[in-house]
Parts: C-alpha cells; sequence; structure tokens
C-alpha cells in the first residue's frame, strides 16, 4: 500500500465511506502522493495526451479567438491571460507566439496568471515559458514555496510578468485590465459526487470503502456493495483487483440533500438512475463568470463531456487506458466527463455562456484547415507533412476528438456580441440527454 493508499484506508476506517469527490481530491492533489503532484503524467511516453500536446495548430487557433474577439470589445488596452490547470504550459506557450504575430493585441498584454496547485507541473510551466529561476520570487507566505503565489518573468515572450496562484481568488487583475481565461481539460478533473436514485424517488450516494468490509468500522455498516455497471466505461467488476470498492450509502446522506437541491434532479431522473455532480466546478464556474462579468473579460471552456448530466462516466486513465479508478489512487489521473448544462447553469445571470459546440466545427470555423495548409507548405518532408495532417485530423474527426470535446465561451452578462463561431445560446439549465 503506498502512503496515499494508506491514508485514505485508515480515514476510511475510522470514518465511514467517504464520498467519490474525497476520495479523487486525495488521489489527484494531495501532498502525499497525489497524481498531479508528479511531473511527468502527459505526453506520449506518459498518461494521456491532450490536443495542445497534440499539435501546435490548436493554441494557435485559440488565439486566433481571442485577438477576434478582442477586435470586436474595440480593442481594450490593457489584457491579461489567465489560464486554469495549464499542464505543462504548451497551450499559453503556442498561444503567446501565435499571439506576436498580431501586434497590437500583443502589445495589450500585461502578464499571465496561471491557476496551478502541483509544484512540479509548475516547474514545466516555468521552464516551458522561459522564465528564469534567478529572477522568480515567492510572493507572500515562503512556508511552502510550491504552492504559494510565484512570480516570474518569461524571457522568450517580451519579458512578460507571469503568476502562479492555487486557486482563482488570489489572482488579482487591475481594473482596466481585460482578463482572457482558459480552461482546458481543467473541469473534468474537479471531483465529483455521485448519486442513485432509488425507492420514493431517494437519492442514496455512491462512496467508496475498503475492500474487505470485514475491516470496516460499526456506522459504515448501512451501505451495500455495489457491483456491476458502476464506471461501465472500464466494464466488469471494478472491486476485484484494489483495495477499495464502491458501495451505496442506505438512505439519504447529507451530501444528497445538500449537491441535490436543485429540483431538476427530482423532475429529470426516475429510479435508478445515476447523476455525478460536481459543486467544486460550480463553485468555480460561478468565480469566473463573476470575474469575467466585473472585468469585461472573456473566456473559454474547453473539455470532454455533454450538454447535459451524466451517471457513469467517473474513470482513471493511466497508459493511454480506461482503468479501474479504484486502483492504487495517485498511480493514474481520474476524471468524469464535464456536465456543460451544469456549468452553464451556475453562470446563469452572472455571464453570458454560448455553446457548447463541438471541438471540430470550432477548430474549422477558426481557420484550421488554412493553418494546416500553411504549415503543409513550409515544409518539404513528407513525414512532417504526414504527422501534420495525421494530428489535423485526430483534434477535429468527429470520431477522435472533434465531437466529444466541447467549447463553450463565456462573456460579461452585459455583453450583446455574438462570439465566433457559436450560435444564439440555448436555454439554461441541467437537462437529460
Ligand atoms: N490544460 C492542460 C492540462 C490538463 S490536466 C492540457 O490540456 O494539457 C489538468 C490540469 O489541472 C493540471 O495542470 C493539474 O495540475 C491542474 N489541476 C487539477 N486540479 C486542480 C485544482 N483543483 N486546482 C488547480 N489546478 C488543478
Amino acid at each position: 500500500l503506498t502512503p496515499l493508499a494508506k491514508h485514505i484506508r485508515d480515514t476510511i476506517l475510522a470514518t465511514g465511506p467517504m464520498s467519490i469527490a474525497q476520495y479523487m481530491q486525495l488521489a489527484l492533489t494531495s501532498p502525499i502522493g497525489g497524481y498531479y503532484t508528479r511531473g511527468q503524467v502527459f505526453g506520449r511516453s506518459g498518461d494521456f495526451v491532450t490536443s495542445p500536446e497534440i499539435s501546435q495548430m490548436f493554441g494557435e487557433v485559440m488565439a486566433v479567438w481571442y485577438v477576434l474577439h478582442w477586435e470586436m470589445m474595440g480593442r481594450p488596452p490593457k489584457t491579461v491571460f489567465v489560464e486554469l490547470g495549464p499542464g505543462r504550459g504548451t497551450l499559453m506557450d503556442d498561444i503567446m507566439r501565435a499571439a506576436k504575430r498580431f501586434g497590437a493585441f500583443y502589445k495589450s498584454i500585461q502578464g499571465i496568471h496561471f491557476v496551478e496547485k502541483s509544484p512540479e507541473l509548475r516547474k514545466l510551466q516555468h521552464d516551458r515559458l522561459g522564465c528564469d529561476w534567478s529572477t522568480t520570487a515567492v510572493v507572500g507566505d515562503k512556508s511552502d514555496a510550491g504552492r504559494t503565489p510565484l512570480s516570474g518573468v518569461s524571457q522568450q515572450h517580451g519579458g512578460l510578468r507571469v503568476g502562479w496562484y492555487d486557486v482563482l481568488e488570489q489572482v488579482a487583475v487591475d481594473k482596466d485590465c481585460v482578463p482572457l481565461v482558459m480552461a482546458h481539460e481543467f473541469f473534468d478533473a474537479l471531483p465529483i459526487y455521485k448519486f442513485e436514485k432509488g425507492e420514493n424517488n431517494k437519492w442514496s450516494e455512491i462512496l467508496v470503502d475498503v475492500a474487505d468490509s470485514s475491516a470496516a468500522p460499526a456506522q459504515s455498516a448501512g451501505p451495500t456493495p455495489l457491483r456491476g455497471s458502476v464506471g461501465s466505461k472500464i466494464g466488469g467488476d471494478t472491486t476485484s483487483t484494489s483495495h477499495f470498492k464502491f458501495v451505496r450509502a442506505r438512505g439519504v446522506t447529507s451530501n444528497a440533500a445538500v449537491v441535490l437541491r436543485d429540483q431538476r434532479f427530482d423532475s429529470l431522473f426516475t429510479k435508478g438512475n445515476r447523476v455525478e455532480v460536481s459543486p467544486e466546478s460550480a463553485r468555480i464556474m460561478i468565480q469566473l463568470a463573476d470575474w469575467i462579468s466585473a472585468n469585461n473579460g472573456m473566456g473559454l471552456v474547453i473539455d470532454y463531456g455533454a450538454d447535459w448530466t451524466q451517471g457513469d462516466t467517473f474513470r482513471g486513465i493511466k497508459g493511454h487506458r480506461f482503468v479501474d479508478p479504484l486502483d492504487s489512487p495517485g498511480s493514474m489521473d481520474l476524471t468524469a466527463d464535464v456536465d456543460f448544462s451544469y456549468l452553464r447553469f451556475a453562470a446563469q445571470g452572472r455571464a453570458k455562456c454560448h455553446g457548447p459546440i463541438e471541438q471540430g466545427s470550432f477548430l474549422h470555423s477558426m481557420g484550421i484547415q488554412a493553418r494546416l495548409q500553411q504549415l503543409l507548405q513550409s515544409t518539404g518532408d513528407s513525414k512532417v507533412q504526414q504527422d501534420l495532417v495525421d494530428c489535423y485530423k485526430r483534434l477535429t474527426d468527429v470520431h477522435s476528438m472533434g465531437r466529444v470535446y466541447k467549447v463553450l465561451a463565456v462573456l460579461p452578462n452585459s455583453s450583446t456580441l455574438s462570439p465566433i463561431p457559436f450560435a444564439q445560446p440555448p436555454a439554461n439549465g441541467p437537462h437529460k440527454q
């Protein structure tokens, strides 16, 4: 048992089965071995590949989106980029490189803010943007430099200031500075709770218990073991090899009462339905929405998911495969599809959401094919050309990332802009397929 697995086990033995949200949070961001506290998880040799890691075209197209809307907003003189969960820093590096070609826009950029919890990933982002440690300073409390705000200077992007923060609340932006926000594959990593509707329309929570139930304390006697289709994406019995298993709480847990307060969850789902809900995502979306409205900013949320509430998408990812999410916490990425309808609902009345639309159609409308042509012409190497075409297909094809990944635009509540290439916003609120 790793120290993290032991910690989770001891916690469950002491206080009873824990919510999937608590398990997820510990397994992903715990300082004692959470998955994201290790650095090398991305890329072909890591556990998964993300769009910016596939091709520079992705970030370049995003840069064009920001430039276009900056123009549409009347060219505000000061802007600042804010990225949530920047991974290896590749996306921001590509955006900055592309932005340089738009002189007036580039001049407006005052700095870059990264919201990133992982000290290891902060290092990668730092080096990726060409910051120099000799000029990087810890801001505020210096007792835990890996986690407190850091401030550096990007040598390769014209001496721009780069700041690192644990949470969005720490990011301070001047009143006259327009924030350009990006959240790419960020929300899918935020903790979810899971519930199942039972008799009499009562929701019971799906919890994580230790696998040998004889060791469970008296207060966890209520839950009944759950087999089969939980984590259906990986198939089979998810309890067999791991030290943990899913159980169904008997009766209504206080989490169900709090998380499912919206009456939609009562009216849209019937007995046997499951829902995955991420209140942390709603909390951050509310902050983002208020912030974008207060500072006249704009944002893109890009992730895999659907525009409705799903029930069985929680899964582990390791070595480019779906794996049992309860097997050795800390050793794999844990994720759930993003519920865009829930994000839109959270932002309702605070900011204007447009979309989500499919990534493939977003990239096509924003000119990824023209960029592909340019890049193809810039090289005579047929292997490089083939690779470019493969990457383009991977990002846009409906059978690859083009359909599962969605793009949501967030504009100020007062904005009357019709963002490109989004149609009119549909009605707000969570709903089923
Ligand atoms: N956007 C990048 C990385 C995606 S992985 C890309 O597409 O390549 C998720 C990122 O979010 C990682 O950088 C991870 O460390 C960060 N992250 C996960 N949970 C977080 C949290 N609660 N607060 C801040 N950052 C978090």
